[in-house]
Protein backbone atom coordinates (compact mmCIF):
# COMPACT_ATOMS: atom_id res chain seq x y z
CA UNK A 1 0.00 0.00 0.00
CA UNK A 2 0.87 3.63 -1.41
CA UNK A 3 2.50 5.14 1.96
CA UNK A 4 -0.07 8.02 2.68
CA UNK A 5 1.37 11.59 2.11
CA UNK A 6 1.42 13.66 4.78
CA UNK A 7 -0.09 17.33 4.05
CA UNK A 8 0.60 20.40 6.06
CA UNK A 9 -2.48 21.87 7.85
CA UNK A 10 -5.24 23.94 5.78
CA UNK A 11 -4.16 27.57 6.96
CA UNK A 12 -6.92 29.24 4.94
CA UNK A 13 -10.20 30.12 7.34
CA UNK A 14 -10.95 30.87 10.96
CA UNK A 15 -9.45 28.16 13.17
CA UNK A 16 -12.03 26.60 15.41
CA UNK A 17 -11.71 28.92 17.95
CA UNK A 18 -13.13 26.72 21.65
CA UNK A 19 -9.75 24.81 20.71
CA UNK A 20 -7.79 27.85 22.41
CA UNK A 21 -10.94 28.84 25.17
CA UNK A 22 -8.91 29.92 28.52
CA UNK A 23 -9.78 26.54 30.80
CA UNK A 24 -12.28 28.21 32.80
CA UNK A 25 -13.79 29.47 29.65
CA UNK A 26 -14.23 26.51 28.14
CA UNK A 27 -15.53 25.03 31.49
CA UNK A 28 -18.42 27.68 31.58
CA UNK A 29 -19.20 27.79 27.95
CA UNK A 30 -22.89 28.73 27.76
CA UNK A 31 -23.29 28.79 31.47
CA UNK A 32 -22.43 32.46 32.39
CA UNK A 33 -24.60 34.30 34.30
CA UNK A 34 -23.48 38.10 34.40
CA UNK A 35 -20.85 40.25 34.11
CA UNK A 36 -19.84 44.02 35.68
CA UNK A 37 -17.36 46.59 35.01
CA UNK A 38 -15.12 46.74 38.89
CA UNK A 39 -12.99 49.08 37.16
CA UNK A 40 -11.95 50.87 34.28
CA UNK A 41 -10.36 48.37 32.35
CA UNK A 42 -11.41 45.20 34.21
CA UNK A 43 -14.27 43.32 34.11
CA UNK A 44 -15.45 40.38 36.31
CA UNK A 45 -17.44 37.20 34.47
CA UNK A 46 -19.46 35.07 37.01
CA UNK A 47 -20.42 31.55 35.70
CA UNK A 48 -23.62 29.76 37.09
CA UNK A 49 -21.41 27.63 38.69
CA UNK A 50 -19.91 30.17 40.83
CA UNK A 51 -16.49 30.60 39.30
CA UNK A 52 -15.15 34.03 38.55
CA UNK A 53 -12.64 35.15 35.51
CA UNK A 54 -11.13 38.59 35.29
CA UNK A 55 -10.35 40.27 32.13
CA UNK A 56 -7.72 42.89 31.60
CA UNK A 57 -8.09 45.47 28.92
CA UNK A 58 -4.86 47.09 27.88
CA UNK A 59 -4.61 49.31 24.23
CA UNK A 60 -1.63 47.49 22.22
CA UNK A 61 0.07 49.21 20.07
CA UNK A 62 -1.45 47.07 17.56
CA UNK A 63 1.47 46.92 15.21
CA UNK A 64 4.46 44.80 17.64
CA UNK A 65 7.99 43.58 17.24
CA UNK A 66 8.58 39.79 17.97
CA UNK A 67 9.99 40.82 21.17
CA UNK A 68 6.85 42.48 22.29
CA UNK A 69 4.76 39.87 21.67
CA UNK A 70 6.93 37.57 23.62
CA UNK A 71 6.59 39.76 26.32
CA UNK A 72 3.20 39.81 26.27
CA UNK A 73 3.34 35.67 26.11
CA UNK A 74 5.79 35.76 29.06
CA UNK A 75 2.53 37.74 30.73
CA UNK A 76 0.06 35.78 29.97
CA UNK A 77 2.06 32.37 30.93
CA UNK A 78 2.53 33.90 34.61
CA UNK A 79 -1.08 35.04 35.33
CA UNK A 80 -3.40 33.65 33.08
CA UNK A 81 -2.13 30.06 32.18
CA UNK A 82 -0.81 30.99 28.72
CA UNK A 83 -4.20 32.15 27.40
CA UNK A 84 -5.13 36.15 26.02
CA UNK A 85 -6.86 37.19 23.46
CA UNK A 86 -6.69 40.31 20.86
CA UNK A 87 -10.28 42.16 20.55
CA UNK A 88 -11.18 43.95 16.94
CA UNK A 89 -9.82 46.99 18.15
CA UNK A 90 -6.47 45.67 18.98
CA UNK A 91 -7.22 46.01 22.81
CA UNK A 92 -4.99 43.09 24.42
CA UNK A 93 -7.01 41.28 27.02
CA UNK A 94 -5.37 39.12 29.73
CA UNK A 95 -7.95 36.54 31.68
CA UNK A 96 -7.19 35.86 35.03
CA UNK A 97 -8.64 33.47 37.50
CA UNK A 98 -7.14 35.03 40.26
CA UNK A 99 -8.57 38.93 42.23
CA UNK A 100 -4.86 39.36 43.99
CA UNK A 101 -3.07 38.82 40.54
CA UNK A 102 -4.94 41.60 38.88
CA UNK A 103 -3.09 44.41 40.37
CA UNK A 104 0.83 42.67 39.76
CA UNK A 105 -0.44 42.09 35.98
CA UNK A 106 -1.35 45.42 35.58
CA UNK A 107 2.09 46.54 36.88
CA UNK A 108 4.06 44.16 34.80
CA UNK A 109 1.71 45.60 31.99
CA UNK A 110 2.58 49.07 32.88
CA UNK A 111 6.46 48.70 33.62
CA UNK A 112 7.21 45.38 31.15
CA UNK A 113 5.20 46.67 27.83
CA UNK A 114 4.44 50.66 28.30
CA UNK A 115 0.53 49.40 27.85
CA UNK A 116 -2.42 51.51 29.41
CA UNK A 117 -5.58 49.81 30.92
CA UNK A 118 -8.61 51.11 29.57
CA UNK A 119 -10.46 50.50 26.94
CA UNK A 120 -13.68 49.65 28.92
CA UNK A 121 -17.50 50.42 29.49
CA UNK A 122 -18.33 54.12 28.23
CA UNK A 123 -14.84 55.06 27.37
CA UNK A 124 -12.80 55.09 24.06
CA UNK A 125 -12.09 51.28 22.66
CA UNK A 126 -8.03 50.95 22.09
CA UNK A 127 -8.10 53.37 18.13
CA UNK A 128 -8.27 50.40 15.35
CA UNK A 129 -6.03 51.54 12.13
CA UNK A 130 -5.77 49.66 8.59
CA UNK A 131 -2.67 47.09 8.30
CA UNK A 132 -1.62 50.54 5.86
CA UNK A 133 2.23 50.54 5.02
CA UNK A 134 2.88 47.08 6.54
CA UNK A 135 1.03 44.89 3.97
CA UNK A 136 -1.01 47.17 1.39
CA UNK A 137 -0.21 48.91 -1.55
CA UNK A 138 -2.44 51.18 -1.51
CA UNK A 139 -1.80 53.56 1.99
CA UNK A 140 -2.09 57.16 1.05
CA UNK A 141 -1.12 57.83 4.88
CA UNK A 142 0.56 56.78 7.60
CA UNK A 143 -3.12 55.86 9.74
CA UNK A 144 -0.57 54.27 12.49
CA UNK A 145 0.90 57.03 12.99
CA UNK A 146 -2.25 59.26 12.98
CA UNK A 147 -3.80 56.86 15.48
CA UNK A 148 -0.65 57.28 17.90
CA UNK A 149 -0.92 60.99 17.78
CA UNK A 150 -4.92 60.71 18.38
CA UNK A 151 -4.02 58.24 21.43
CA UNK A 152 -1.71 60.61 22.96
CA UNK A 153 -4.57 63.64 22.81
CA UNK A 154 -7.46 61.08 23.85
CA UNK A 155 -5.45 59.28 26.21
CA UNK A 156 -8.25 60.45 29.10
CA UNK A 157 -11.00 58.92 27.88
CA UNK A 158 -9.23 55.32 26.99
CA UNK A 159 -8.68 55.17 30.98
CA UNK A 160 -11.65 56.43 32.36
CA UNK A 161 -15.12 55.37 31.62
CA UNK A 162 -16.77 59.36 31.62
CA UNK A 163 -18.30 59.29 28.21
CA UNK A 164 -22.10 58.60 27.31
CA UNK A 165 -21.68 55.16 25.60
CA UNK A 166 -18.48 53.33 24.28
CA UNK A 167 -16.77 55.33 21.31
CA UNK A 168 -15.33 53.13 18.61
CA UNK A 169 -12.79 55.17 16.61
CA UNK A 170 -10.55 53.96 13.35
CA UNK A 171 -8.52 55.37 10.99
CA UNK A 172 -8.10 53.87 7.44
CA UNK A 173 -5.35 55.14 4.49
CA UNK A 174 -7.69 55.38 1.88
CA UNK A 175 -11.20 54.89 1.11
CA UNK A 176 -12.08 51.17 0.67
CA UNK A 177 -11.70 51.92 4.26
CA UNK A 178 -10.78 48.04 5.35
CA UNK A 179 -11.41 49.57 9.14
CA UNK A 180 -14.94 49.22 8.47
CA UNK A 181 -17.61 50.63 10.63
CA UNK A 182 -17.28 53.18 13.60
CA UNK A 183 -18.38 55.65 15.49
CA UNK A 184 -15.63 58.03 14.60
CA UNK A 185 -13.87 57.24 11.37
CA UNK A 186 -10.83 58.85 9.59
CA UNK A 187 -10.31 58.05 5.96
CA UNK A 188 -7.98 59.28 3.23
CA UNK A 189 -9.24 60.67 0.39
CA UNK A 190 -7.95 61.38 -2.67
CA UNK A 191 -9.41 63.79 -5.12
CA UNK A 192 -9.11 62.57 -8.87
CA UNK A 193 -8.87 59.32 -10.76
CA UNK A 194 -5.65 57.34 -11.28
CA UNK A 195 -2.97 58.99 -13.74
CA UNK A 196 -2.14 56.27 -16.42
CA UNK A 197 1.42 55.61 -16.81
CA UNK A 198 1.29 54.49 -20.40
CA UNK A 199 4.46 54.01 -21.35
CA UNK A 200 4.48 52.00 -18.06
CA UNK A 201 1.61 49.48 -19.22
CA UNK A 202 1.84 46.13 -19.69
CA UNK A 203 -1.34 45.02 -21.01
CA UNK A 204 -2.20 41.56 -19.34
CA UNK A 205 -4.71 38.85 -20.52
CA UNK A 206 -8.15 40.52 -19.51
CA UNK A 207 -6.20 42.78 -18.25
CA UNK A 208 -7.46 41.69 -14.84
CA UNK A 209 -7.29 45.55 -13.46
CA UNK A 210 -10.64 46.21 -15.35
CA UNK A 211 -12.45 43.88 -13.33
CA UNK A 212 -11.50 45.08 -10.13
CA UNK A 213 -13.21 48.96 -10.84
CA UNK A 214 -16.56 48.19 -8.78
CA UNK A 215 -18.18 50.85 -10.82
CA UNK A 216 -16.73 49.71 -14.13
CA UNK A 217 -14.73 53.08 -15.03
CA UNK A 218 -11.68 51.32 -16.33
CA UNK A 219 -11.80 50.11 -20.30
CA UNK A 220 -9.50 49.17 -22.76
CA UNK A 221 -8.04 51.26 -25.36
CA UNK A 222 -5.50 52.16 -27.96
CA UNK A 223 -3.00 54.88 -27.44
CA UNK A 224 -0.44 55.91 -30.55
CA UNK A 225 -1.51 52.18 -31.77
CA UNK A 226 -0.93 50.19 -28.69
CA UNK A 227 -2.69 48.53 -25.65
CA UNK A 228 -3.47 50.41 -22.83
CA UNK A 229 -6.46 51.41 -20.34
CA UNK A 230 -8.55 54.42 -19.90
CA UNK A 231 -10.88 55.36 -16.67
CA UNK A 232 -14.44 57.16 -17.77
CA UNK A 233 -14.00 59.75 -15.16
CA UNK A 234 -17.33 61.00 -14.59
CA UNK A 235 -17.89 57.20 -13.43
CA UNK A 236 -14.50 56.58 -11.04
CA UNK A 237 -15.16 57.58 -7.45
CA UNK A 238 -11.26 58.02 -6.36
CA UNK A 239 -11.32 54.79 -4.37
CA UNK A 240 -7.72 53.61 -5.71
CA UNK A 241 -8.88 50.08 -5.76
CA UNK A 242 -7.04 50.01 -9.40
CA UNK A 243 -3.50 50.89 -8.15
CA UNK A 244 -3.13 48.04 -5.74
CA UNK A 245 -3.77 45.97 -9.26
CA UNK A 246 -1.73 47.46 -11.91
CA UNK A 247 1.03 49.40 -10.51
CA UNK A 248 0.48 51.87 -13.58
CA UNK A 249 -2.77 53.09 -12.22
CA UNK A 250 -1.27 55.98 -9.68
CA UNK A 251 -3.62 57.87 -7.59
CA UNK A 252 -2.14 58.76 -4.89
CA UNK A 253 -0.97 62.67 -4.67
CA UNK A 254 1.16 64.77 -2.03
CA UNK A 255 -0.41 67.22 -3.41
CA UNK A 256 -3.98 66.97 -3.19
CA UNK A 257 -5.03 64.35 -0.81
CA UNK A 258 -6.71 65.13 2.27
CA UNK A 259 -8.34 63.50 5.21
CA UNK A 260 -11.89 63.20 6.11
CA UNK A 261 -14.13 62.22 9.54
CA UNK A 262 -17.16 59.82 8.91
CA UNK A 263 -19.42 59.55 12.05
CA UNK A 264 -22.41 56.96 13.18
CA UNK A 265 -20.95 53.27 12.25
CA UNK A 266 -21.79 51.18 14.11
CA UNK A 267 -21.50 46.80 13.12
CA UNK A 268 -23.24 45.60 16.84
CA UNK A 269 -26.73 44.13 16.32
CA UNK A 270 -27.66 45.95 19.79
CA UNK A 271 -30.64 48.67 19.65
CA UNK A 272 -31.18 50.26 16.33
CA UNK A 273 -29.00 47.63 14.15
CA UNK A 274 -25.79 48.13 12.34
CA UNK A 275 -25.24 51.65 10.77
CA UNK A 276 -23.69 52.59 8.16
CA UNK A 277 -20.74 55.88 8.61
CA UNK A 278 -22.19 59.33 7.22
CA UNK A 279 -19.77 62.30 6.33
CA UNK A 280 -19.05 64.59 9.03
CA UNK A 281 -16.18 66.77 7.47
CA UNK A 282 -13.26 66.74 5.16
CA UNK A 283 -10.56 68.38 3.23
CA UNK A 284 -8.27 68.08 6.25
CA UNK A 285 -4.45 68.30 5.71
CA UNK A 286 -2.63 65.12 5.50
CA UNK A 287 -0.09 66.69 8.20
CA UNK A 288 2.34 63.97 9.63
CA UNK A 289 3.97 63.63 12.01
CA UNK A 290 1.53 64.50 14.10
CA UNK A 291 -2.13 65.52 12.33
CA UNK A 292 -3.22 68.21 14.68
CA UNK A 293 -6.26 69.26 12.88
CA UNK A 294 -7.85 65.36 12.49
CA UNK A 295 -7.19 65.20 16.47
CA UNK A 296 -9.08 68.83 16.42
CA UNK A 297 -11.87 67.64 14.52
CA UNK A 298 -12.22 64.23 16.67
CA UNK A 299 -12.13 66.31 20.15
CA UNK A 300 -15.02 69.22 18.63
CA UNK A 301 -17.09 65.37 17.92
CA UNK A 302 -16.33 63.98 21.30
CA UNK A 303 -16.85 67.44 23.25
CA UNK A 304 -20.11 68.24 21.43
CA UNK A 305 -21.05 64.04 22.18
CA UNK A 306 -20.22 64.53 25.87
CA UNK A 307 -22.62 67.23 26.18
CA UNK A 308 -25.62 66.63 24.58
CA UNK A 309 -25.75 62.57 24.43
CA UNK A 310 -28.35 61.07 26.31
CA UNK A 311 -26.82 57.77 28.67
CA UNK A 312 -26.03 54.73 26.70
CA UNK A 313 -26.60 56.79 23.19
CA UNK A 314 -23.56 55.63 20.49
CA UNK A 315 -22.66 58.92 18.64
CA UNK A 316 -24.58 57.50 15.60
CA UNK A 317 -28.12 57.53 17.78
CA UNK A 318 -27.16 60.80 19.31
CA UNK A 319 -26.86 62.60 15.96
CA UNK A 320 -30.30 60.99 14.78
CA UNK A 321 -32.02 61.93 17.81
CA UNK A 322 -30.93 65.73 17.57
CA UNK A 323 -31.22 65.96 13.76
CA UNK A 324 -27.63 66.18 11.42
CA UNK A 325 -28.84 70.09 11.50
CA UNK A 326 -27.92 70.23 14.71
CA UNK A 327 -24.93 68.08 15.13
CA UNK A 328 -23.05 70.96 12.30
CA UNK A 329 -24.33 73.30 14.48
CA UNK A 330 -22.46 72.28 17.84
CA UNK A 331 -19.31 71.09 16.26
CA UNK A 332 -19.15 74.15 13.59
CA UNK A 333 -18.44 72.14 10.74
CA UNK A 334 -19.99 73.40 7.58
CA UNK A 335 -22.91 71.44 5.67
CA UNK A 336 -21.56 71.67 1.83
CA UNK A 337 -23.22 69.93 -1.42
CA UNK A 338 -20.33 66.87 -1.11
CA UNK A 339 -22.62 66.39 2.07
CA UNK A 340 -25.40 65.35 -0.38
CA UNK A 341 -25.00 61.33 -1.68
CA UNK A 342 -25.93 61.96 -5.16
CA UNK A 343 -23.29 59.86 -6.84
CA UNK A 344 -25.56 57.57 -9.35
CA UNK A 345 -23.21 54.59 -11.05
CA UNK A 346 -23.11 52.70 -7.60
CA UNK A 347 -24.45 49.17 -8.11
CA UNK A 348 -27.40 48.91 -6.04
CA UNK A 349 -26.06 45.50 -4.07
CA UNK A 350 -22.68 46.68 -4.36
CA UNK A 351 -21.69 47.15 0.02
CA UNK A 352 -24.73 47.67 1.26
CA UNK A 353 -24.20 45.80 4.45
CA UNK A 354 -22.22 47.43 7.33
CA UNK A 355 -21.02 43.66 7.40
CA UNK A 356 -19.44 43.53 4.00
CA UNK A 357 -15.64 45.11 3.63
CA UNK A 358 -14.54 45.35 -0.01
S1 LIG B 1 -7.10 48.94 1.70
FE1 LIG B 1 -6.93 51.15 2.07
S2 LIG B 1 -7.46 51.39 4.23
FE2 LIG B 1 -6.96 49.23 3.93
S3 LIG B 1 -4.76 49.08 4.41
FE3 LIG B 1 -4.92 49.38 2.21
S4 LIG B 1 -4.69 51.60 1.95
FE4 LIG B 1 -5.20 51.25 4.10
S1 LIG C 1 -10.06 54.67 -8.57
FE1 LIG C 1 -11.66 53.12 -8.11
S2 LIG C 1 -13.45 53.81 -9.26
FE2 LIG C 1 -11.65 54.92 -10.12
S3 LIG C 1 -10.97 53.66 -11.82
FE3 LIG C 1 -9.78 53.02 -10.03
S4 LIG C 1 -10.96 51.26 -9.19
FE4 LIG C 1 -12.34 52.39 -10.59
Amino acid sequence: MAEKKKMAPRDNGSPDYKKFLHPMMAKNYGKWKYHENIRSGVNMYVAESGDRLYVVRAGSTRTMSVDTVRKVCDIADKYCQGHLRFTSRSNLEFLVTKKEEIEPLIKEVKDKLGFHIGGTGHSISNILHTQGWLHCNLPGTDAAGAVKAMMDVLYEDFINERLPQRVKISTSCCQINCGGQADIAINLQHHHPPKINHDNMKICEHPKVVAICPVAAIRPAKKDGKDTLEVVEEKCMYCGACHGQCPSMEIRDANTDTLAIWVGGKSSNTRGGPSFMKLATYGLPNNPPRWPEVSDAVKKILNAYKEGAKEEERIGEWIERIGWKRFFEVTGFKFTKYHIDTYRYARTTFNTSTQVRL
